[in-house]
Parts: C-alpha cells; structure tokens; sequence
C-alpha cells in the first residue's frame, strides 16, 4: 500500500434522498396526506439517527385544471389561490412536526425551468410526437378514456361525465419502453413495493402500453408550464409534478448535488398514483436516460369507522383535529403502529384512544413516570451509578433487550414497517414494566442494605428510558425530546443525536433528573351513541338480535381469545387424500414456517383452486393425526356440515399476519 492511498479523500457519507408526492392545492389536507407526510418523516429521521445524509423533499402541486377550476369557483386567480392553499400545508407539516429538508412549489421558477429542459431534452432525443386526437376526456381527471374505457358515458375512475374532445398535443413515446420497463420491475424486486402492488404493475404491462399525451393546449387550459418550442401547449400536469422529484435535487442545473441525490432511495406514494409513478415517471426517467428511483412504495387508504371517506359522507378526519386531541406524537404513533404499511386501514377515535391509552398513557408513561419519581424518591433526584458487583442476571437481559433493538427495529424499518419496529421497541418497554415489578425498588429502598442494588435497578431503568427515547425519537420526536430532557441527558435531539446514542451506557450517572406532567395524560374513550327505540319494532332491532344470540353464547374473555394465535396463510401446495373424498393435505405458508394442514374442504374445492389463496390458520392448535397424516393446524371456513365457503382476505395480504 503507497501512503497514497490512506490519504484519499475522505470516506463519503452515506445519503438516503425521500420524497412523499406533491400534493394538489385543490383542497385542504387530510389524513391521506398526513399518513404519507409522517411515514417518509419517520423514515428520513431514522436515517439521519443512522448517520446518512438525508434529503426528504415534500411540497405542492401547484398547476392544471382542478386548481384552475377551484381557484375560479373562489372567484381567485389560480397563484392567488395556490399561495392561500399551501399555507394550510406548511402548517400542519410543521404542527405534526414533519423535518422536510425543502418544500417544493410547482409554480416556483427553478421548478418551472427544470420543467421545460425536460421537455426541450425530450424532444431532442426524438420521444415526442404531435398528434390529434380524439377521444372521451374526464375534467376532473384531467385525462383521456378510450371508448371501451368509457362506462355509460362516465368515467371510469370517478363515475363523473366524460366529454368528447378533438385536439392535437404533444405525444411521448411511452409504448417504447414497456418491455425496458417491465424487465426492469421483474429484476428488480425491491423496486415496486409492496408485492401485491408489483403484480399489479406488472399486470398492468401486460397489455399493450399506450403513448402519453403530455401537452394541453393553451386555449383550453392556461395554468401550466409553457411549452419551451411551442406557445400553444402548457405541460400536463402529472410531468409537470413528477419532474420535482429531479428538478429540487438539481438536475439539469446543479449537476455535483444532483450525482448526490438521484436515484432517490424512496418515492413513497398512495396506491392511487402508483402507476402514474411506475409507469409514466419510470418510462420519462428512461427517456431521459436517468436511473430510476430505488423503491417505489405504495401505502394503503384510510377508511374512517368501517367507511370510505368523502366529504359528503361529512367523516373526513382533519389531521389538525387530532393532533389538538391527542398530541402530534400519539397521531404519528397510531397511524404507523395500527396498521402494517401497505395495507388499508381503518381509523376510528375508539381505536385510537385505545392504543393511547394502553400503549401510550399506560406502558410508556407509567413507566416513565414512576421511574423518575423513584430516582426523585430514593436517589435525590439524580441518576444513580451502576454498580457492577450489584448487577443480576435480569438486568443483563434488560440490556441485552435494548442492544437487541438496534438490528430488529433497523430490519423492520429497512422493510418498511412500521408496525412491527414500533411492536419491537415495544418488547422493550413491556420488559422494563416486569423489570420494575420484579424488582420493586419500593421494598429496596426500605433497607439501607440495599442501597447498591436499588442503585443498580434505577440506573438500569434510567438508561433503558433514554435508549427507548432514542429509538422513538423518528416516531415521536416531541415525547422523546421530552424524556431526554427530563433524564438530564439531552436537550437538543434533533441536533445532537449521533448513531453512538445507540449503545448502553450514555446515560452518565449525577445528572440531575426531573419529572414533568404525564408524557400521556390519560384520554377518556369517546361515548357510544346508543339509539333508543321508542316502540317495538316490527322485525328485531341490531341490540336485540345481539341479546338473544348472546344468551344461546357462552362468552370468553379477550384474554381467552387471544390465547388463539391466527395468522394468515398462503396455501402453496394442495392434494387429495387417497380414500377422503372430504379431506385435503395443504400446505400452507404461514410466514415463518410451511405448515401441513388436513382440510375437510374437498366437497367445494379441487386441489389446484385453492393454490396462492390467502387463509386464517389457527397455528397453536395441538397438532393431530388425521387418517394418518398430521395436521398442523387449522384453517377457517363457513360453513356447518359441510363446507361453504373458505375464509379470506378483501385485501392482499403478507403471510404470517396476525389475524385479531
Ligand atoms: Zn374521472
């Protein structure tokens, strides 16, 4: 080795660049923008806690028509309008503390510029072409249907009126590249996440890819970004928005900070605008001769207690509404913690005041709050020293707990869920609560005997609070800036955390520590509405169909019900039992395991019906021999005698779920 060498440039940190869409400025924010908004927050976070070098661009989409229209219906000019809009944005971005490094407005003059250099560099390279057309166009939509898209004269999509519409436009060759593209997604299988919506994709490309029209003539649609080479054409309006996601980190003008951040590591999108995103944003990235983004990740949508949401339906949740009720941080937490990403979930104020509670109020503030009133109590106030003479077997376990986090939270966040990081840090704070019971500093504190061990137990219990403050600080910011402070240890996260703060023992003993009022004061759970009959109703109403079950019912209690440990199942092989015409030996992936399960379900399926079908498998069932094979396991169906139906998913679902 020359001496050369060790003294090459300094190692280059490594960047993680995410963007959340832009979002139109037709309307006001609501808990789909949230959701997004706190998942790449969460994750941009994390990554800076892990030491790279973030970019996490959000922002707004500030053209086309829907903006133009409701910016008319105001009686507004459509920038007028766009400034008014994007304020409730920034607002609620910096309400739910969202750590964005740049906001993004389509209507801004280096957005703009960026714009028609991609459109002057496509049309260099030979992608574009002007043609009529003629065809069934949706005004909300802003787009094109082919006749046999059409449903009834409605669109497809919305179910609002389609019109007929001449007109010639700028064509980009999209058709080009499927084959490129669908090559690309097959080789690449963290490119589009999660797997159901890669099949979905993929199965998108299997019929023929059309050309996109990506002009709109000036003369029906005036708010957009002008053709450089043509005057009569504005830029429709979805390449006008994706080409943020290359126009903020630089390219095309800044050409070193645009080799820093592209390809970005996440486009995180509702599933939704996924195939806009896939296939019209991967298809220009390729024109363009530009990598495509890592991954591409389309999360689930909200209904709101059982129900879609709509305006009309009056049940739309105003994300500023509950970040008033419940705290910023507890909304960050239930969004990400209640549902698995990727999947569709359902909010409801009883759910979620049922995590906060529980989780929340209860195992994570208690435990706080009794910690430090203890180390007020029994140690004046400051962190004790750990005195390794006084350390137990259970408090190597605790800390073993804690280290432990560093790779399982790092492997489900590098997964993208949430769900299951958020469960991990978990298993630390349900540890500490045992932690507590078991060692009951309370009766240590009795006998000066003792002094070491109590002394040992609150350090232990002090410095597992400022791990798990550590690790939640990319979900709850504002909850873990408060436990550092209170323990004496940090006062300034944001800027100070350093991905040391993982190990054992930052915490230094003689800090002084202070208890403040409850990280979660408790919420009381909303009331159920209960509607009074006020005469006998001629059929049985829903209470009293509910009561005379009830009485024919022996009830179990919720804790009798969870001992069930039901899981999704993904059946990946199925044959007949010779001489059972009833039976079926399955196997059934169940996650983390292939389980062999006998189904008496062969009167209503044939083996092959029922391969890649999502099941409910009870998977603690003691297993049993059935005509000589054993069944490990049990999988649910409707059905009395004999079987009806086989219960399954409305949605697509990982195997190895929880089903509760
Ligand atoms: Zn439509």
């Amino acid at each position: 080795m020359t001496p050369l060498s060790r003294r090459s440039a300094p190692r280059k940190r490594k960047t993680f660049y995410i963007t959340t869409p832009i979002y139109y400025v037709n309307d006001i924010p609501h808990i789909g923008h949230a959701y997004t908004t706190i998942a790449a927050d969460v994750l941009a976070r994390y990554k800076r806690l892990r030491g790279y070098d973030t970019f996490f661009l959000t922002g707004t989409d500030e053209h086309g028509q829907k903006v133009q229209q409701a910016a008319s219906k105001k009686g507004l000019d459509p920038q007028t309008h766009a400034d008014r809009m994007v304020v409730a944005f920034k607002e609620l971005w910096k309400r739910l503390t969202i750590s964005n490094n740049d906001f993004v407005r389509t209507t801004e003059e280096r957005h703009k510029q960026v714009v028609q250099q991609v459109l002057r560099k496509l049309q260099a390279t030979g992608v574009l072409y002007t043609a009529s057309y003629e065809g069934w166009y949706c005004l909300p939509d802003e787009r094109f249907w082919a006749a046999d898209e059409v449903v009834e004269g409605k669109c497809p999509d919305c179910g609002r009126p389609v019109e007929r519409i001449s007109e010639s436009n700028y064509f980009f060759k999209m058709s080009a590249y499927r084959d490129r593209l669908r090559r690309h997604i097959q080789q690449h299988p963290e490119f589009i996440q999660p797997e159901s919506r890669r099949n979905e994709v993929l199965g998108f490309l299997d019929r023929p890819l059309e050309d996109l029209c990506i002009s709109r003539p000036r003369a029906r649609l005036a708010w957009g970004i002008p053709f450089p080479f043509d005057p009569d054409y504005v830029t429709y309006v979805w390449v006008d928005a994706l080409v943020n996601y290359i126009s903020i980190p630089g390219y095309g003008t800044d050409p070193r900070r645009f080799a820093k951040w592209w390809p970005a590591d996440v486009h995180l999108v509702g599933k939704d605008i996924l195939t806009t995103h896939a296939v019209y944003w991967s298809t220009l990235l390729m024109a363009l001769g530009l990598d495509l983004p890592k991954t591409l990740f389309a999360h689930g949508w909200w209904t709101v207690d059982g129900e879609k949401m709509s305006k009309s339906r009056g049940n739309v949740v105003d994300p500023n509404a509950m970040a008033e009720e419940y705290g910023a941080d507890a909304f960050r937490y239930f969004l990400l913690r209640e549902v698995p990403f990727g999947q569709d979930g359902d909010f409801s104020k009883t759910a979620m005041t049922t995590r906060y509670n529980s989780e929340l109020a209860n195992d994570l503030g208690n435990l706080f709050s009794r910690t430090l009133t203890m180390i007020e109590r029994y140690s004046g106030g400051v962190v004790p020293k750990s005195h390794p003479k006084a350390v137990k077997a259970e408090d190597r376990r605790m800390v073993a707990v804690a280290k432990s986090l560093h790779r399982t939270v790092g492997e489900e966040m590098d997964r993208f869920a949430f769900h299951r990081a958020l469960r991990e840090i978990w298993t630390l704070v349900d540890f500490a609560n045992r932690y507590v019971e078991k060692n009951a500093p309370w009766d240590l504190a009795k006998e000066s005997k003792n002094r070491a061990r109590l002394d040992v137990v609150l350090y232990h219990l002090a410095e597992t609070l400022r791990s798990l403050a550590v690790h939640l600080f990319p979900f709850m910011p504002t909850t873990a800036q408060r436990m550092a402070t209170e323990l004496g240890w940090s006062t300034s996260l944001e800027q100070a955390l350093k991905p040391q703060d993982f190990q054992w023992g930052r915490l230094k003993p003689g800090r002084p520590a202070r208890k403040g009022s409850p990280l979660f004061p408790r919420i009381e759970p909303p009331q159920r509405i209960m509607v009074q009959e006020t005469a006998a109703p001629a059929t049985p109403s829903k209470e009293m169909v509910m009561e005379s079950t009830s009485a024919a019912t022996s009830f179990i209690s919720i804790d009798e019900f969870r001992k069930l440990d039901l899981r999704v199942g993904r059946i990946v092989a199925a044959e007949k039992i010779m001489g059972a015409d009833k039976l079926l030996k399955l196997s059934v992936d169940i996650g983390t395991e292939t389980r062999q399960v006998v189904a008496g379900i062969a009167t209503k399926y044939a083996p092959d019906q029922l391969i890649g079908k999502s099941v409910i498998v009870v998977t603690n069932l003691k297993p049993a021999v059935i005509r000589g094979i054993e069944s490990q396991g049990m999988i649910l169906a409707a059905g009395d005698k004999t079987v009806e139906a086989l219960a399954t998913f409305v949605e697509p679902v990982e195997s190895g779920m929880r089903v509760k």
